[in-house]
């Protein structure tokens, strides 16, 4: 499909440039990233030095400015070679969206740069032990005691957790009220004594991409390390969902076109019964639905970006474009794997690393089920309201 229409002249050069870079960087490196379970730490380096980092950063705290479409590019011509690393940097990227968004200038001065540089690095902490779809019923704590918070909780799932620098926490700062009003967030520096690395699981996909269990034991965090206002924390989460959940789901539209390619060419090329599978209706018809499912990905993402550079509010397109994108990509790939046969199930070709990576995008940033249920809940609020 031609993209040219959709995007910009200066969008289309962008990309180009970030997929040669990717291709002379990346794909080098991402069968060892997947072997060895870790990626070179000056991946990071490399990526903030060239900006693509800091789409989302504002250039007066280093970054480029560029916004949400042009991240968009960058993790979809990621999500091509190795959908792991650019899961690292979301977690990273989106672990500032609440300091960027609502932090005070002393804050952001003192974080923003190095992190859009990729010098530190960042993780994003919501998900507990007994709290994950259910965000609002939090258990972490953090009470003023003097000119610091002292911080109590585990955090569960957290992407890049044990290599981060910089945490950003999300507590509860009143517990006497609902989570709505009553949670607030901060920058935790990693090294502060109480914050522990209890474990780093063991992923079925995305493999390079670190993911920890991390414990907070008395943290103590300076009061000037509140991000934004005290109990405007579950404002700043919601805000930052609704940008996280078209961040992670470029890459499911870079492996999906990718699938698409590898199982096109094969069909192509693959004889049986005396002929090229793609002759099968049975196989061709796969690449049709894998086409337009592409298709159908790729307006959604655009649109939703668009619209979040615009400043316009689109937790119910965010939540939509999230469902489709992350389930219409595991079916392309799936479907991919399909028409390779056995050889798909085999790590010669990457698909089944495609299947295992992009598994993931059904269940983090809140799950397929949540998604439906915002959805319905904004649909039927539309359309009750008007009748
Ligand atoms: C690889 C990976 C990376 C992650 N990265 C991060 C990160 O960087 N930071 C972070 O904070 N978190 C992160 N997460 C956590 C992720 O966001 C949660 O796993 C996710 O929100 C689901 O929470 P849960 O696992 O506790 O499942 P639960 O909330 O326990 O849900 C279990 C099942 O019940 C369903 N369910 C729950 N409530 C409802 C409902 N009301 N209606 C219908 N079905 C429902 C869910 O859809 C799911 O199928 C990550 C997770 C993984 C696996």
């Amino acid at each position: 499909m031609s993209i040219i229409e959709l995007y910009t002249e200066e969008e289309v050069k962008f990309r180009e440039e970030v997929r040669e870079w990717v291709h002379k960087n990346i794909e080098p490196i991402a069968d060892q990233v997947e072997k060895t379970d870790r990626y070179p730490r000056e991946v990071f380096h490399e990526l903030g030095k060239r900006g693509y980092i800091g789409s989302l950063f504002p250039p007066e705290y280093g970054g480029t400015g560029k916004g949400l479409v042009y991240d968009t590019i960058i993790g979809e011509e990621l999500g091509k070679v190795c959908a792991s690393i650019d899961m690292s940097r979301n977690g990273h990227i989106l672990s500032n969206i609440p300091l960027i968004r609502f932090g005070s200038h002393e804050l952001n001065s003192k974080y923003l740069r190095s992190m859009a540089r990729g010098e530190k690095i960042g993780a994003l902490c919501i998900t507990e032990k007994n709290v994950g779809s259910d965000a609002a019923g939090m258990e972490t704590t953090a009470k003023k005691d003097g000119n610091f918070y002292n911080i109590n909780g585990e955090k569960r799932f957290i992407t890049n957790g044990s290599q981060a620098d910089y945490l950003t926490v999300f507590a509860i700062t009143d517990p006497s009220v609902h989570a709505h009003i009553g949670m607030s967030t901060f920058i935790v520096e990693a090294d502060t004594p109480g914050v522990e690395v209890i474990e780093d699981f063991e992923l079925m996909g995305m493999r390079g991409c670190r993911n920890s269990h991390l414990k907070f034991t008395n943290v103590k965090v300076p009061k000037e390390n509140l991000v934004g206002k005290e109990n405007h924390g579950f404002i700043q989460l919601m805000d930052e969902l609704d940008t996280e959940r078209i961040v992670v789901t470029a890459a499911c539209l870079g492996t999906a076109e990718r699938a698409l390619e590898i199982a096109a060419g094969y069909s192509a090329e693959r004889v049986q019964f005396g002929k090229p599978i793609k002759n099968f209706e049975g196989v061709n018809f796969k690449i049709a639905d894998m086409a337009v499912k592409i298709h159908a990905s790729r307006l959604m993402l655009l649109r939703t970006a668009r619209m979040i550079d615009r400043g316009i509010r689109v937790s119910k397109e965010s939540a939509m474009t999230k469902l489709y994108l992350s389930e219409a990509a595991f079916e392309v790939s799936n479907m991919a794997l399909q028409i390779l046969g056995g050889i798909g199930y085999t790590k010669k070709y990457p698909l089944e690393r495609f299947v295992r990576d992009l598994r993931i995008a059904m269940i983090g940033a809140g799950s397929s089920e949540i998604m439906r249920f915002l959805i319905q809940r904004e649909v039927y609020k539309e359309l009750l309201e008007k009748s």
